[in-house]
């Protein structure tokens, strides 16, 4: 595999650069391909505007979608957005590595999606969802949090957590294209032994052995929706909550 882990906690001895370091190690061993973009440590920008490219299309209205466009068109984009890109295009599976933070990514890591999934690059036009522009890859988030298992069940009081990463997983990790893999939730290190985080850094060793194997989440096809983008009569809704299998260590 050609892996991009695109990590997001600014501590390196977290429990969060832990699970890099045990990322980068395992699957280095296994005869993968790693590239790391450490975002905190790289200052990475997360905020979108005019320096997002070196010729703007507009000099006097900013508008984010036409300027992306033109700038895939004529290879205009900064040279942060552009490094990015190409380490998108080289891989052929995607982690994201991040503390779950107010039920979402942390802003460093939503900023590099602002910027890096493009219109043209990523998605736009009928370049949506199985037809994204980085279809034929996986990915798969690995988070940790501050809240146990059971506060992110179905009838925890935070909802459950597949409920919570909807918004990644289809709504920006699908939508540009991904096969996505069952996410990997290491449940609020900070509240376990130092016993019962090394097990977790076992068990995540083992999934990322796994990623080849593993079958990704179900997503309807393009083919199921009618029109207006509702699931044709006589198509089944896919399980609202999708669990089996989705969340390691829910012990
Ligand atoms: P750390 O606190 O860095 O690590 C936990 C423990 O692991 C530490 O004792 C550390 O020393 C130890 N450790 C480090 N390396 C190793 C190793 N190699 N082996 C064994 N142990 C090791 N939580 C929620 O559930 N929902 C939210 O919406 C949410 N929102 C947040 C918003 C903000 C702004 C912030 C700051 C936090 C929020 N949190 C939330 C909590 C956050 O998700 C957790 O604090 C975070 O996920 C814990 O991961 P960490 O890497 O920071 O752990």
């Amino acid at each position: 595999m050609k892996v991009l882990i695109v990590y997001a906690h600014p501590e390196p001895r977290s429990f969060n650069g832990a699970m890099r370091d045990v990322a980068v190690d395992t699957l280095r061993g296994g005869g993968h391909e790693v590239i790391v973009s450490d975002l905190y440590a790289m200052g990475f920008n997360p905020v979108v505007g005019r320096g997002d490219f070196t010729r703007p299309a507009n000099a006097d209205v900013f508008r984010l979608a036409a300027e992306q466009r033109r700038a895939q068109d004529d290879g205009t984009y900064a040279k942060d957005i552009a490094d990015e890109h190409e380490k998108l295009r080289w891989c052929d599976t995607l982690i994201l590595q991040f503390p779950l933070f107010w039920f979402s990514l942390p802003a460093i890591l939503k900023g590099w999606v602002d910027r890096v999934m493009g219109v043209g690059f990523a998605y736009g036009g009928s370049m949506w969802y199985e037809n994204g522009g980085l279809r034929g890859r996986r990915a798969m988030l690995s988070l940790t949090t501050g809240g146990p298992p059971s506060i992110y069940g179905p009838r925890g009081r935070n909802g459950d957590i597949e409920l919570i990463l909807w918004p990644i997983q289809n709504g920006i990790l699908r939508l540009v294209g991904f096969d996505v893999l069952p996410p990997f939730v290491a449940w609020c290190p900070a509240r376990l032994s130092s016993e019962e985080r090394v097990v977790y850094l076992k068990e995540f060793k083992e999934r990322l052995l796994e990623i080849p194997e593993t079958p990704p989440i179900f997503f309807h096809e393009s083919g199921d929706y009618g029109e207006d983008n509702s699931l044709m009569p006589g198509v089944d809704p896919r399980p609202r909550f999708q669990r089996a299998g989705a969340v390691a260590g829910s012990r």
